[in-house]
C-alpha cells in the first residue's frame, strides 16, 4: 500500500491511496464518518427564551455548531470513569446571555474551557428584536457520528483513481472542448493529460470521442478527499479513526481466542 498526498490545507487533504481495494478504502471511510468522535452541544437548559424561534429549533441549531474538539483531554461518556453521570472529562458547559436588538452568534458562547470554543465566531444562531431576551446553559459532550450527524467531523469520500488511455489519433480538439473539468492539452503535437487526479470519470470525453480516448476507473487506487467541518484536522480525523479501527480489531481478535 502507498499514500501519496496532493493537497493540503488547514481543512482539507487529498491523497491517493494505492495498492488496496474497495473494501479497504470503505471501511476507512465509514470508520472516519461515523466512529471518530468530536464534541457537539447535546442538552440545553433554557432560562429565558422570548425570542422568534422556540426553545427546540434553537438547541437543534446549537447542536450543529462545530466545536473546537480536544481528544487528549474528553473521554466519551460511556467510556468515563464517571460511568456515564458527566463530570469535567467528559463534558463541558456553555452559558449564553443576550439581550436585544441583536444577532446573537457562536461568538457569544461562554464555554467553561478556554481550549474548547466554537470553530466559527460569526455563526447566527438568532436574531433578537427589542427587550428578546436569549438565556440558556448547553453541555457539549463528545460523540460518535453513527449516533448523530452533528457528531460528524466532516466530508470524506473516495473515487476510483482514473485511467485514462489516449489512442494514436486522437481528436485533439474535440477531447479538448469535451472536458469539463479542462483536462487536456496539446503539447509536441501530442494530447496530453494535465492532472489526472482532477478527472472525476464524468466519462463526457470518451462519450465525444469514443475513438480517441478510453477511460476507467481503478479497482485498486484510489483518490481520498477528507475535509473537516473544524472540530478535528483532516489529519486527526484520519488517525483517529485507524486507532477506532485498531481497537475495534483487537477486541475482535480477543473475542475469537476465547472461544
Ligand atoms: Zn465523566
Amino acid at each position: 500500500m502507498e499514500i501519496n498526498l496532493t493537497e493540503k490545507n488547514e481543512n482539507k487533504i487529498v491523497f491517493v491511496l494505492k495498492d488496496t481495494d474497495h473494501t479497504f478504502a470503505n471501511t476507512i471511510r465509514r470508520v472516519m464518518i461515523s466512529e471518530t468522535p468530536v464534541l457537539a452541544i447535546d442538552e440545553v437548559n433554557f432560562y429565558k427564551n422570548n425570542s422568534a424561534l422556540y426553545d427546540e429549533i434553537i438547541a437543534h441549531r446549537l447542536g450543529l455548531v462545530p466545536l473546537k474538539t480536544d481528544l487528549k483531554t474528553y473521554n466519551l461518556k460511556e467510556e468515563c470513569s464517571c460511568k456515564g453521570e458527566g463530570c469535567p472529562k467528559c463534558q463541558l458547559n456553555f452559558t449564553l446571555n443576550c439581550t436585544g436588538p441583536c444577532t446573537v452568534y457562536t461568538k457569544d458562547l461562554k464555554s467553561q474551557d478556554p481550549k474548547i470554543k466554537p470553530v466559527y465566531d460569526n455563526m447566527p444562531i438568532v436574531k433578537l428584536l427589542k427587550d428578546q431576551q436569549l438565556e440558556f446553559e448547553a453541555v457539549a459532550k463528545l460523540g460518535k457520528g453513527k449516533e448523530h450527524v452533528k457528531f460528524s467531523p466532516g466530508l470524506i469520500f473516495f473515487r476510483n483513481y482514473p485511467e485514462i488511455t489516449i489512442k494514436k489519433e486522437a481528436n485533439a480538439a474535440k477531447c479538448i472542448k469535451s472536458c469539463p473539468k479542462d483536462l487536456f492539452e496539446v503539447k509536441d503535437k501530442k494530447l496530453i493529460i494535465k492532472d489526472i487526479t482532477k478527472c472525476d470519470l464524468c466519462e463526457a470525453c470518451s462519450e465525444a470521442c469514443p475513438d480517441s480516448i478510453e477511460i476507467n476507473g481503478s479497482t485498486k487506487n484510489f483518490i481520498f478527499e477528507i475535509e473537516s467541518w473544524g472540530q478535528l484536522t483532516p489529519k486527526e480525523i484520519l488517525e483517529e479513526s485507524l486507532n477506532v479501527l485498531d481497537e475495534k480489531l483487537d477486541e475482535f481478535s480477543k473475542k475469537i481466542k476465547s472461544l
